[in-house]
């Protein structure tokens, strides 16, 4: 990097200390920072056939004055002076607002540049700028950028022309050559000065296609760079398992293992296997096998020597986890256990000391496993199962727990890939992108609230063919009390339709947990048939057989959610069934509603849904941790960050990256973003 460049702005002749106080405002505080600060869009000045113009659209025409100026007042000083214009064989009217000066300087038969609005059912245009005699303005497009306080567009454009005419051949390259010519971009130098001061759509198109490129590059170079260093310094551990019980473990399973368990598998056994901590996201959609990947993991940890274990977010999972866990590795010899907060007393006791001693394989529970008082003998794995709301944090604070253990954390919400890499970029990712064979898929139609009459009678047809269904709830994002309400209200309603021949249970947030407990107990018994609910059975609940949701108010959920609702049906071996109801208003809310009925790919609507709702909006508002990039859009400009990750990888693993100088642009790079310097992850 050319020291020069980091210099502050009051370096360019013409910016003194006021200004770059000014500019610190926009965190504008060198002359790297100046030179890169980019404009957001651009004012378009080609002159346009005014049949080509749409109805309130800005344009710029060129013409000749064809009548005299007509000035006239209102109020002292509010004036509208009119000219007819002829524009090639159009006749039009201009409109000044409050410029009554202009009257002198424009006279017929004068050729004159307007832009301003175009006013098409009246003809007229009413003008914001004019230039006298034709081509007003030597470039066709003008960069508008954002400003703040004093700034003003006209002069931040200024800055940056004296920026450029003093350091200009001062910019140097920060994409390695090769890259240059293999993506056939422009260089840093032409793609500044085309950002800045850009002489048509072209020159604009390829400076941004290569600065999104950079960015990405740039900060794929530091999330691999943190993650290579992670491994490097991190003691993890190195677990010996022992392959051949893995092999007849994986054998004696009741069914064989799907092409993509088995790719996921292998990822996790040679993390395991290795001496750095593994740290690593398994994706797969609901129902796609993520439990039994777990059990081999814990089966290959034991058979090393260690103990694991298996965090869930509700107690009921953790019950249902303990039990399919146990029956698969039981026979095995392996010993789980179930802690959770309602273990309590004399046996409390006891599990605590056989964990500590060694005699307890596998632990099962909530986040009450990984409180203090719980001590392992050797801890060696750590799986986290439907944690998809976890954050950065808790994520750390994991990963700090015991003598630095494996872990893996699972999840159902397919994160759509762009998002897996740049918000999940220091964790590996695996994914299981494949269902079990001969899983059948869930029937979804799309239901307007006024139709509830006709549901009632499906959602009995299905109780009486023995089956059991959910309703979930209205939502009201910003009130949980207000939510509860109306899951009271439907609640009483259904219990009222349903009076004497099926029993309705209310579930929801505000319920203390033993109650919450005993209601999906009763409900997993079938001693409840209808389950009336709040969004809380999002996760991970198994209940073969439900074989039908009905989903009030549809389209105020994201399309993940939905899906991860509807994932709570379609267990069993029966045909299952989710209706939405919904009167969305707008386009895309229809949209998405119709999308949910055609496709029951959870990565398909994850994708569809970050389209549809942009990026922050998928993780919700608070945590999101995305990034920010200056130019570079994460959902549009995918193709260029899967580009540049690759990229990145290649160039971290290689060695000549860390010496020869073609690459020295981007290791001071990773300098001055404090990578190189091993500064901590979070
Ligand atoms: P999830 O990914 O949602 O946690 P589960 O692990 O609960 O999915 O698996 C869903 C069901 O599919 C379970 O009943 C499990 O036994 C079954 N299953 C898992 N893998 C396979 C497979 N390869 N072939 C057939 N059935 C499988
Ligand atoms: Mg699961």
């Amino acid at each position: 990097m050319n020291q020069k460049l980091l210099e502050p702005v009051t370096v360019i002749k013409g910016i003194g200390q006021e200004t770059a106080e000014a500019l610190k405002e926009m965190k504008i505080f060198t002359v790297k920072d100046l030179l890169e600060y980019f404009p957001y869009r651009y004012e378009d000045y080609r002159l346009r056939d005014l049949a080509d113009v749409q109805h309130e659209e800005k344009v710029t025409v060129e013409g000749k004055v064809h009548s005299e100026p007509s000035l006239v007042y209102y109020g002292r000083k509010r004036s509208r002076l009119t000219i007819r214009l002829l524009i090639g064989r159009y006749l039009i009217s201009c409109v000044f607002f409050n410029q009554p000066y202009l009257k002198k300087n424009i006279a017929m038969n004068e050729t004159i540049t307007v832009t301003g609005k175009w006013d098409k059912h009246r003809q007229t245009l009413t003008a914001t700028e004019v230039h006298i005699g034709s081509k007003a303005h030597n470039q066709d497009f003008e960069p508008v950028y954002s400003v703040k306080g004093e700034v003003t567009v006209k002069g931040i454009r200024r800055f940056i022309k004296l920026a450029f005419s003093q350091f200009f051949q001062e910019i140097e390259e920060s994409i390695p050559e090769h890259f240059i010519q293999k993506y056939k971009l422009l260089n840093k130098q032409t793609a500044l000065r085309a950002l800045h001061f850009p002489e048509n759509e072209t020159d604009v198109k390829q400076a941004r296609r290569r600065f999104v490129y950079e960015e990405f590059l740039l900060f794929q170079l530091k999330m691999q760079a943190l993650r290579k260093f992670e491994r490097e310094h991190s003691s993890g551990i190195s677990q010996n398992y022992k392959i051949d019980q893995v092999k007849a473990f994986i054998k004696d399973l009741p069914f064989p293992l799907t092409q993509a368990q088995k790719r996921v598998v292998n990822e996790i056994m040679v993390d395991l296997k290795s001496p750095y901590r593994m740290n690593r996201l398994l994706q797969g959609d609901v129902g796609s096998g993520k439990t039994v990947v777990a059990a081999i993991a814990l089966f290959a940890s034991v058979s090393a020597g260690y103990q694991g274990a298996l965090m869930v977010p509700t107690e009921i999972l953790a019950e249902q986890h303990a039990e399919s866990l146990h029956s698969m590795l039981q026979v095995h010899g392996i010993r789980c256990t179930l802690l959770t907060s309602s273990v309590k007393g004399k046996r409390r006791k006891e599990i605590l000391q056989l964990l500590a001693d060694g005699e307890i394989d596998v632990l099962i529970g909530t986040h009450a496993l990984i409180q203090d008082e719980v001590h392992f003998r050797n801890l060696g794995l750590v799986i986290t199962d439907e944690q998809h709301r976890f954050g950065v944090e808790q994520r750390r604070v994991l990963r700090e727990k015991g003598e630095s253990p494996d872990v893996l954390f699972m999840t159902a919400t397919p994160i759509p890939r762009t998002l897996a890499i740049t918000v999940f970029g220091e964790m590996d990712v695996s994914i299981i992108d494949e269902m079990p064979a001969g899983r059948k898929s869930i029937e979804t139609y799309w239901a307007k609230h006024d139709m509830l009459d006709r549901i009632l009678g499906f959602i009995e047809k299905e109780l009486t063919k023995g089956r059991q269904a959910y309703v979930i709830c209205p939502l009201i994002e910003e009130s949980e009390k207000l939510d509860v309400q109306n899951a009271i209200d439907v609640h009483s309603m259904l219990t009222h339709y349903f009076h004497g021949r099926y029993a309705v249970g209310l579930m929801h947030g505000r319920l203390p947990s033993e109650e919450k407990d005993q209601v999906m107990k009763e409900f997993s018994l079938n001693e409840v048939q209808l389950l009336v609910s709040t969004t809380v059975v999002e996760v991970g609940v198994n209940v073969p057989n439900a074989t039908m949701m009905v989903i009030y108010d549809a389209e105020r959920f994201g399309l993940s959610q939905l899906h991860q609702l509807r994932g709570r049906v379609g267990r069993g071996e029966h045909q299952s069934y989710c209706i939405l109801l919904a009167d969305p208003k707008s386009e895309v809310g229809k949209e998405r509603m119709k999308i949910m009925t055609e496709t029951n790919d959870g990565f398909e609507l994850s994708e569809k849904d970050l389209e549809l709702r942009g990026p922050g909006d998928f993780f919700g508002k608070k945590q999101s941790g995305l990034p920010e990039f200056k130019l570079a859009d994460m959902v549009h400009d995918y193709r260029a960050l899967e580009t540049a990750r690759e990229d990145a990888a290649q160039l971290i693993h290689s060695s000549v990256f860390w010496d020869s100088p073609e690459y020295e642009q981007l290791r001071i790079h990773l300098q001055l973003t404090g990578v190189l310097e091993g500064e901590k992850l979070d």
